[in-house]
């Protein structure tokens, strides 16, 4: 006999709305990549979606101490760093677009009412608002053929920026939508009390229901495994079932989090929520990679020479969460135990002398950074890693500031330096791209850089060559202004600088290396935004390869 609600659902798109209740940081990105995840391991095609409740347009005038890291896309989107969840978690891109900002949705409404395309309405929050942010939810399912949707809102249930959104979201189910609702919450234990307390979470359910959304799950995040006299308090107060409530405790490491709901059937619940009543979960590779990473005892100790300090050290860890992820993947690759060390460039122009710390490492990264402050900190800690054979990447400034340190000392170009840090240096080896400067002139600040991949030409014979597997032509993610002066290019080369990739029109200079160092790579381009669990980035895994050779 045929299945006919079987038959109904097929081609049909699921819609998984992430909320988020208690207190903001909770890793509810991660949680919504691994709903996403245990989806995969039955074979559906996911995609996910960010809504950012804020007014900024996107995330690119964001200070990274403030918000975290800004993720780069594939197509050139600014992004907050959940895409880049999303991204490792599925191994797959994720369009600039699946970044839903407050900014964007009003833009958008107000330039329709402009263009007279409400036809004398008064344009209200409700519908035009909402209508707006249903459909930008809804184009996820164009431009793929996806069976699920996840969507995560920003900020936790309550706040007022956020409420549109979820109003949006309510109407989506009202109008029959195959939709469902997980509300991620924290259950906190005071130390005091030793006990779990669930009230925060049965407040932020009733703001949620108030708003005329029912969870249909409730994810608990804590310290330790919630209990199951925990669990019942919350399924009686929050209006689910007792086998709805799932503990989402601290673990270790983040991509044991789909495991974790795989285990208390978290996939199998939803499925049957939505009808679908899909075959088998194969999460047997995911399991493999999960359960070897923790027999990985050598340790690889990595060096991250960095900056932003300024507001306390838990937001440096955000900032250049992208990096930490591909020194992961690329230390497991490679069966050891990745030690990220964190470096304060500053330390190094009080006191050069510190500089002998960076023996004790196995490899250096200098990454991404823009403005003045600890420049002359990476520079000494480049040239030290240059002079003492310490494997050494550098990430987009850290290229600029390898050619500058190469150009003063090795090429004599003293002074030699950036436009960006010294406009008036006689040797300005680092400059502006010429396109970028009529934009920045018009000093319109948001999208004023490259942004995106861009394609490189890799020179055969070379490190970077062959870390890509001997491919002609690579496609890496960008974000600067600044580009090695075409003019130094001679003299740069003429001194032993290899630049082991150009753009197409050979005017850029995207890789570069030297020839007669352990390791000794740097690239214009930010790598880490396309390493994926169990498919590191190239120049990390020479990085680490390099490392252990030592
Ligand atoms: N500040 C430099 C530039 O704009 C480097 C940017 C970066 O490291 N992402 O070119």
């Amino acid at each position: 006999m045929v299945n006919y609600s079987y038959v109904l659902l097929i081609g049909m798109v699921h819609y998984i709305i992430v909320t988020g209740g208690v207190i903001s940081g909770l890793g509810k990105g991660i949680t919504t990549a691994s709903i996403g995840k245990i989806l995969q391991f039955y074979g559906y095609n996911v995609t996910a979606m960010k809504i950012d409740p804020y007014i900024n347009y996107d995330a690119g005038t964001l200070r990274p101490t403030e918000h975290g890291e800004v993720w780069v896309t594939e197509d050139g989107g600014e992004i907050d760093q959940d895409l880049g969840n999303y991204e490792r978690f599925l191994d797959k891109n994720i369009p600039k677009h699946h970044n839903i900002t407050t900014g964007q949705v009003y833009s958008a409404v107000i330039e329709k009412e402009r263009k007279g395309e409400y036809l004398g309405k008064t344009v209200q929050p409700i519908p035009h608002v909402t209508d707006e942010i249903k459909r930008r939810i809804k184009r996820a399912t164009q431009e793929e053929k996806v069976d699920f949707v996840l969507v995560e809102i920003g900020g936790t249930v309550g706040d007022y920026e956020n409420v549109l959104f979820l109003e949006a979201t309510r109407q989506m189910k009202l109008e029959e939508e195959s939709i469902l609702f997980i509300h991620v919450t924290y259950v906190p234990a005071l130390t005091t009390l030793g006990e779990q307390k669930t009230k925060p979470t049965q407040h932020s359910v009733k703001l949620l229901r108030e708003i005329g959304i029912q969870p249909d799950f409730i994810i608990a995040r804590s310290e330790k495994p919630l209990d199951d006299v925990r669990k019942e308090k919350i399924a009686l107060f929050c209006n689910v079932h007792v086998d709805d409530v799932f503990s989402d405790p601290d673990l270790d490491n983040i991509y044991a989090v789909p495991l974790l709901f795989e285990e208390q059937g978290l996939s199998k619940k939803i499925l049957k929520k939505l009808n679908l009543h899909g075959g088998k979960s194969n999460s047997s590779r995911w399991r493999k990679f999960v359960e070897e990473i923790k027999g990985f005892k050598t340790p690889v100790k990595i060096g991250i020479v960095g900056k932003y300090f300024d507001i306390g050290d838990f937001q440096l860890f955000d900032s250049y969460i992208s990096v930490i992820e591909a020194v992961k993947h690329a230390a497991w690759f490679n069966r050891l135990k990745p030690v990220i060390e964190w470096i304060d460039s500053k330390t190094f122009e009080k006191k050069p002398e510190k500089l002998e710390m960076l023996n004790k490492l196995d490899g250096v990264i200098v990454p991404g950074g823009f403005g003045l402050s600890g420049i002359e900190g990476k520079i000494k800690a480049i040239k030290y890693c240059r002079e003492n054979n310490i494997p050494y990447l550098g990430l987009c400034l850290g290229m600029q500031l390898a050619v500058i340190e190469y150009a003063r000392d090795v090429c004599n170009l003293k002074k030699a330096n950036s436009t960006e840090i010294d406009k008036n240096t006689p040797h300005p080896v680092i400059t502006f791209i010429p396109e970028q400067i009529n934009i920045l002139h018009e000093s319109r600040y948001g999208a004023t850089m490259r942004l995106g991949a861009y394609p490189a030409h890799l020179k055969k014979g070379t490190k970077v060559y062959e870390l890509y597997g001997k491919k002609d032509v690579v496609y890496e993610r960008h974000r600067h202004r600044y580009e090695v002066n075409p003019e130094y290019v001679d003299v740069l080369e003429k001194n032993g600088i290899v630049f082991s990739g150009v753009s197409p029109d050979r005017v850029l200079m995207e890789f570069m290396e030297l020839p007669n160092h352990r390791y000794f790579v740097a690239t214009q381009a930010h790598p880490e935004f396309k390493s994926r669990p169990m498919k590191p980035a190239p120049l990390f895994n020479g990085l680490i390869k390099a490392a252990k050779s030592g």
